[in-house]
């Protein structure tokens, strides 16, 4: 071929100022461009032997050298891949790059940001040109009849092609680096980059130093073709060993190999063991502690899609937690966290994701507005919910150890994705007080038994004898056709927040056989409510927010009539002493003889309360807001509470009524100031009259 040189047709007058200018923020992926046309290329040639279009020379290892000069400055990619003919040059390198430069220039002129160009327009080899003055390129195609190539270009749009002088089948790519770029010919500069971008690529990538110093010793037996022999050693024989030791030489020091060929994601998940899965998260998030388990994606229809994503012990606060999920292309590292690709609520795991369908390194918000890129998201939720679901089928004993690691995390999803939700509701654990974990259809069954069990007791006099059947309670009520509805039937989650604070109403469910669960993060109140609101029937209730059949001691319809009009007197009452009007007051027969007085706050109150609380955290005003929704409980069962029902205008009964709703109080929440003060004092005088 005779020397040519041309001009690069564009319209531009010079893109690769405007490309360097572009691309400024991520100079390194030059890197990963060439590296991945080099695994592509022996890929291809590959393809041809299997194709039996050639023939691979006897012992072929596909290999990509990186070999840095940093007296030369320069950076040398080699492989051992199909090479390029002097029309595959002028036709891939010289006009369908720049044709894809050309549409860039004219689509982006002005909106471009920098992750647009490269790939999405052809444009990776080119991206060289960023840290380099000029790029050489000695290639020589399998094809038996070609010529070797050499083709220069300095980045601007001229270029040179001319006969080569290379002897074996591949591609060299020379790098010829500017001054201000000089770092990626630094050995751990460039081991750092290519483990980066290429930890994982297919073929085996060396990197060496042309002009390296170093030397190893290795034995005779160890030789390599390829090793740089500096001095043969002898060894000293050691005593008391009759054979002679075996030769050894000092060799430059070798090529390092910086890949693994095959990472464990792309092998099947039933040939890993679990100690490869813990290895790889090691190595590839250098995290050592364990993770707590892992889900290995693997799937080549409708799309090709494998990962392997891992459960860190997340035991904090949901914020604090900070996963990292790395996305591949056919092994090719392209970025950490790509929201749109990825779940966001998966970002708090760690993981990999391999997906060669994926376009490579186009623009953020091509992505976004992707319908497949949407799918594969989707596709990753709805992979890692049935996971979950799966382990809580099938091995609920690990489930439940691992349940207070990964729920904050399935709340998360669940409060972020509708989907995630829907299929997980079944499967969310609520932590009961004894430490066991029932799942959601469990939690809303559990205390149904102690409910029927209320219903069916048989009602009684204040003797103790039992009265006519009749019986008053929701439950008794319940018509036939109602029970055909029962597993539809509208049911109560109850929870505490906390156990000290809410001992007392958590040893009378305890009496009773109704069980109550423990959500105390700070997730669990959106939570909760997004359950709620998801799911028609299900309703959380703290375990103080009401008084349900269940603690009532059955009674006839005649005495449940007397205790409603004694009730509408009493309260009266107790409100004029409380001098509080927006107390609801109810006479009840509790089961607990030995309790006078409960309070109760209405979960919507509460939460409203709540709400409010947070409201005035950040600077607003609450208002008189906070003592809504309390209903004091009388226990009419219990001694005290009868005495005031009889002489309801005794000195002593107005001290009696403060003394009740204090008690019921505290049983609640602390006493506070005041009311602190006002409890002790009155306990004292009440003392006093045990001494008269
Ligand atoms: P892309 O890889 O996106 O096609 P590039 O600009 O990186 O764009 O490369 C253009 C073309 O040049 C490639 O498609 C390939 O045909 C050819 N090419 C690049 N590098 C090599 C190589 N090392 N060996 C053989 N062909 C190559």
């Amino acid at each position: 071929m005779a020397s040519k040189k041309g001009n690069l047709s564009i319209n531009s007058e010079n893109m690769f100022p405007i490309i360097k200018k572009w691309l400024y923020s991520d100079h390194d992926i030059f890197y990963r461009e060439v590296i991945s046309n080099a695994c592509d290329a022996i890929t291809k040639i590959r393809k041809m032997d299997m194709m039996g279009e050639y023939t691979l020379p006897e012992g072929f290892k596909p290999r990509v050298d990186v070999v840095l000069n940093d007296k030369e400055k320069t950076i040398k990619i080699t492989d051992n891949g199909i090479g390029m003919t002097a029309e595959e040059v002028e036709e891939y390198i010289n006009q369908v790059a720049f044709s894809g430069a050309t549409d860039f220039l004219n689509k982006y002129k002005d909106k471009a940001n920098a992750d647009q160009i490269i790939g999405h327009f052809g444009l990776g080899f080119y991206s060289t040109f960023m840290v380099s003055d000029y790029v050489d390129i000695d290639t020589r195609s399998y094809k038996s009849d070609a010529e070797s190539v050499h083709w220069t270009c300095d980045g601007g749009s001229d270029f040179e092609m001319e006969d080569g002088n290379k002897a074996e089948v591949g591609t060299t790519i020379t790098l010829h680096l500017s001054e201000d770029c000089l770092e990626f010919c630094n050995e751990y500069k460039a081991r750092e980059v290519i483990e980066k971008y290429c930890s994982f690529m297919p073929y085996e990538i060396y990197l060496s130093k042309e002009n390296e110093e170093g030397t190893e010793t290795i034995k005779a037996s160890e030789k390599l073709e390829s090793d740089v022999v500096i001095e043969e050693v002898h060894p000293e024989k050691k005593e008391g060993e009759d054979k002679e030791p075996e030769l050894e030489y000092k060799v430059r020091r070798r090529p390092q190999l910086l890949n693994d060929t095959h990472p464990l994601w792309a092998k099947t998940p039933k040939d890993c063991t679990d100690e490869e899965y813990k290895e790889f998260y090691r190595k590839v998030f250098r995290d050592y502690k364990e993770p707590l388990f892992w889900i290995h994606l693997n799937m080549d229809y409708p799309f090709n899609l494998k990962g392997i994503l891992y459960f860190p012990k997340i035991n904090m606060e949901f914020e604090s937690i900070e996963g990292t999920i790395k996305l591949y292309n056919n092994q090719v590292f392209i970025a950490d966290n790509i929201k749109e690709v990825i779940p966001e609520y998966l970002m708090l795991l760690k993981g990999v994701i391999d997906c060669p369908d994926l376009p490579l390194n186009v623009s953020r918000s091509a992505l976004q507005n992707d319908g497949f890129v949407k799918k594969i998201s989707e596709y990753i939720s709805k992979k890692v919910a049935e996971k979950l679901a799966g382990l809580c089928k099938t091995d609920k004993e690990n489930y439940d150890k691992y349940w207070d690691d990964i729920s904050p995390f399935i709340k998360y999803g669940c409060l972020r994705d509708d989907k995630f939700c829907e299929k997980m509701t079944d499967y969310i654990l609520f932590k009961n007080l004894e430490g066991k974990y029932l799942t959601t259809p469990e939690a809303l069954q559990i205390n149904k038994a102690a409910e029927e069990e209320a219903a069916k007791e048989e009602a009684t006099d204040e003797n103790g004898n039992v009265v006519e059947a009749e019986v008053v309670g929701d439950e008794a009520k319940a018509s036939d056709a109602d029970k055909k509805e029962e597993d539809k039937e509208p049911r109560t989650i109850y929870y505490v927040t906390d156990e000290q604070q809410q001992s007392q109403y958590i040893k009378m469910f305890k009496a009773q056989k109704m069980e109550a669960f423990i959500m105390n993060h700070n997730i669990d109140v959106p939570f909760m409510q997004q359950l709620e609101s998801k799911n028609e029937g299900i309703s959380f209730k703290r375990i103080d927010a009401d008084l349900t059949e269940t603690f009532k001691s059955k009674t006839s319809k005649k005495a449940a009539a007397e205790l409603e009009e004694k009730e509408k007197e009493l309260s009266e009452k107790i409100k004029k002493a409380l001098k509080n009007d927006r107390l609801t007051v109810k006479l009840e027969k509790l089961k607990d003889k030995k309790m006078s007085s409960m309070l109760t706050v209405s979960e919507e109150s509460r939460r409203m309360a709540e709400m409010m609380k947070m409201y005035a955290m950040n600077g607003m005003s609450m208002g008189d807001f906070g003592n809504e929704g309390q209903t004091l409980i009388l226990n009419a069962n219990h001694p005290l509470v009868q005495y005031v029902m009889e002489n309801e205008d005794s000195d002593n009964t107005k001290m009696i009524f403060e003394q009740l709703y204090d008690l019921a109080r505290i049983q609640n929440a602390p006493l506070e100031g005041e009311a602190m003060s006002k409890f002790i004092a009155r306990s004292n005088e009440i003392m006093m009259l045990l001494t008269k």
